[in-house]
């Protein structure tokens, strides 16, 4: 099975939460990149280097995510219980 997704240039990434697949022009992901320093951040685009994680701008995904504490394990760092509600909020899911 070596039939790979044709990609033109653009990455494609994957949902932590759902594991959908799709490049960033086809589909809204929130990026979460733990930086050297011990932050984490959260952006749409490339510009800042470190581990990072992706999950869908949806509130089922964010919320998955967040219930399966997964994205300690994926970013290889503690994310401390702020996070997933900045998370949350970054998603527009906080009231
Ligand atoms: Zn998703």
């Amino acid at each position: 099975m070596k039939k790979s997704i044709r990609h033109k240039g653009a990455k494609v990434r994957m949902c932590a939460a759902c594991g959908l697949r799709a490049r960033r022009d086809e589909h809204e992901f929130i990026r979460i990149t733990l930086q050297k320093d011990g932050t984490l951040i959260f952006d749409s685009g490339d510009q800042c280097s470190g581990r990072s994680a992706y999950v869908c701008r949806q509130a089922d995904c964010v919320k998955k995510l967040c219930k399966s504490r997964r994205l300690s394990h994926l970013l290889r760092g503690s994310v401390p219980e702020e996070v997933y509600q900045s998370l949350l909020k970054e998603a527009g899911l906080s009231e």
